[in-house]
Formats: structure tokens, sequence, C-alpha cells
């Protein structure tokens, strides 16, 4: 058999062969093709699903920022602020978020309480340091302010006047309690009038006041009493019925170093003179420490 005989009768025998092959090709390429699209739609997908992931994740965190930390931060300087008692903390409150608003109410009402709590403790200083009679400082608040210690560029002398009233259990035995409650708040009225607001004029118990006049000299604090002695006896007092009380008052003067350490020694001259004054006859001032000086009227 020649070749060509050959090619002849076997190459069409190999024909289906061929075809199957050609359709087997064909069937791996679509499968092939198949799959590349169900990638593509898998790629795609999942690519949208993180986009929209990525995108609710930045508007939760935006969202975070502005209604939970932002007002949080606001919060926590509002506390401080508060706690270091700074008059007025300042927050504005968050325009949503029902628990974060409910936070700032309870820092709202955290802020009126400590006001009013600032205002009470203002009102107990001011009781603890005044005698709710006169309205003078009470002794006390006189002697924390005498014991101050004295500043180096102002005056480290201080005077101090005692003031007793005279025979006031007598008013209060001839006219009543209520009448020597009138008396009392009467002197101290006119002892207010009369004082430099910037000096310390307190009731000291009973009928007892006194004056601490720093930087004075004896003759200024001297004068001071005189001034006060005259002024207490010159016009009767008159009560609220009508009735007009004579009343007259003793006093004692002395002058001597400011601050706590030199206060006793102060006060024991001033009441020493104030005593003198009394046993010398009453509604008249004595100085301590110096020749005696009766103002009598
Ligand atoms: P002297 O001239 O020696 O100071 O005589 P005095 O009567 O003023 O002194 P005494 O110490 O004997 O009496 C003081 C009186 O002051 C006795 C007390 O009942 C009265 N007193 C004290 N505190 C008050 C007060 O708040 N109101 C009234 N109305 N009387 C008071
Ligand atoms: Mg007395
Ligand atoms: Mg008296």
């Amino acid at each position: 058999m020649s070749p060509t005989e050959f090619t002849n009768r076997y190459v069409p025998t190999l024909e289906p062969l061929e075809r199957l092959r050609s359709e087997f090709l064909n069937e791996v390429i679509a499968h092939f093709e198949a799959d590349r699209q169900h990638a593509l739609r898998v790629l795609v997908t999942a690519g949208s699903a993180t986009a929209l992931i990525l995108l609710v994740l930045g508007y939760v965190l935006v969202f975070a920022q502005r209604s939970v930390f932002l007002p949080l931060l606001d919060a926590r300087d509002a506390v401080i602020a508060l706690a270091e008692g700074r008059s007025r903390p300042s927050f504005t409150l968050p325009a949503s978020g029902r628990e974060m608003r409910r936070l700032f109410d309870a820092l709202d009402i955290l802020r009126r309480k400590l006001r009013e709590r600032a205002s009470l403790t203002e009102q107990l200083e001011h009781q603890a340091r005044t005698d709710s009679l006169t309205g003078l400082l009470n002794r006390r608040a006189l002697e924390r302010i005498a014991a101050q210690p004295a500043d180096p560029a102002g005056p480290s002398t201080t005077s101090l006047i005692l003031m007793d009233v005279d025979r006031f259990k007598q008013i209060n035995d001839r006219h009543g309690h209520p009448a020597g409650d009138q008396v009392l708040r009467a002197v101290a009225d006119l002892m207010r009038d009369m004082v430099d607001p910037d000096h310390a004029l307190a009731r000291f118990g009973g009928e007892e006041f006194a004056v601490l006049v720093p930087g004075a000299s004896a003759d200024e604090a001297a004068s001071l009493a005189q001034a006060l002695c005259a002024a207490i006896c010159a016009e009767p007092i008159r009560l609220a019925d009508g009735t007009r009380l004579p009343v007259t008052a003793s006093f004692g003067v002395a002058t001597g170093l400011s601050g706590a350490p030199h206060w006793p020694r102060l006060f024991a001259a001033a009441d020493a003179a104030m005593y003198r004054a009394k046993a010398e006859g009453r509604n008249c001032v004595r100085r301590a420490d110096a020749p005696a000086e009766a103002v009598d009227h």
C-alpha cells in the first residue's frame, strides 16, 4: 500500500476523533468561561459588600464621635469645672441621643445643687461671723481679724477699743429684755455710723462692743472712743413704744503690736482700761498704759 492509499484510507476514519477533540476542548473552554463569570460576580458582590460595610462603619464612627465622644469630653470638662468650683461650666446639650441628654440633664442638676450649696455655705459663713441681734461682727470674727499676721507693708500697730454699756441690767430689769435688745441695736447702729467700714466693729458679747482700728495711734483711737462715748450719751435712745432711755457706756483703749501673739496682751490692756473707766465713774474713756484721760459728760 502506497502512502497515498494509506492516507486516503485512514485519515477519514480519524475525523470523528478530531471532532471529539474539538468538542471536548469547547466543553472545557465553556466550563472555564462559566467559572470566570461566576468568580467575577463573586468579586463584584464581595467588593460592593465591603464598600457598604466600610460606609456603614464610617457613618457609625462619625455618628459616635458627634453623639457620644464629643459630648462625653464636654461632660468630662463640665464635671472638672464643677469640681473645681468654677462658676459657669459651659456645655451645649447634644442635639440627639436620649442617654446623652439624660447625662447632661444630670450635670445640670449637679450644677444647680452645687450653686445652692455654695450659696448656703456663704450664708452659714456669714452667720458664723455675724452677731444675729445687731448684724455686727461677733467676737470670733473680730478675734480672727486681730489674729491675722501683720502685713509687712501695712501697719504693725493696732488699737483696740472695748466698750461696755453702763448699768444695762437695770434697763432689762425696768423695761424688759426686748427693750434691752432695742437699746443694743440702737447703740450698734450709732457705732456703725461712726466707725470706718474698714475697721472691725463687733458685738463682743452681752452689752459689750469692740472696735479694732489697725494702724491707729493711741491718740487717734482714744479720740474715736471719746466721740463714740459722747454720741451715745448725747441723746436718749427712743424705744418702739416711745420710751426714751438715757444710755451711757464706758470705754477702754489700748494700742499695741498687731498679730496673734500680741492679741491677748492688747485685749487684757483694753479690758483693764475699760474696768478702770467703770471704777472711775462710768460714761468715760480710759487709756491703757497712759495717763488717765477722763471724758465725762
Ligand atoms: P456695768 O455698768 O457694771 O456694766 O453694769 P451692767 O448692768 O451693764 O452689767 P452686768 O454685767 O451686771 O449686766 C449685763 C446684763 O446684760 C446682764 C444680761 O442679762 C444682759 N444681757 C446680756 N446679753 C443680752 C442680750 O442679748 N439682750 C439683753 N436684753 N440683755 C442682755
Ligand atoms: Mg458687761
Ligand atoms: Mg455693762
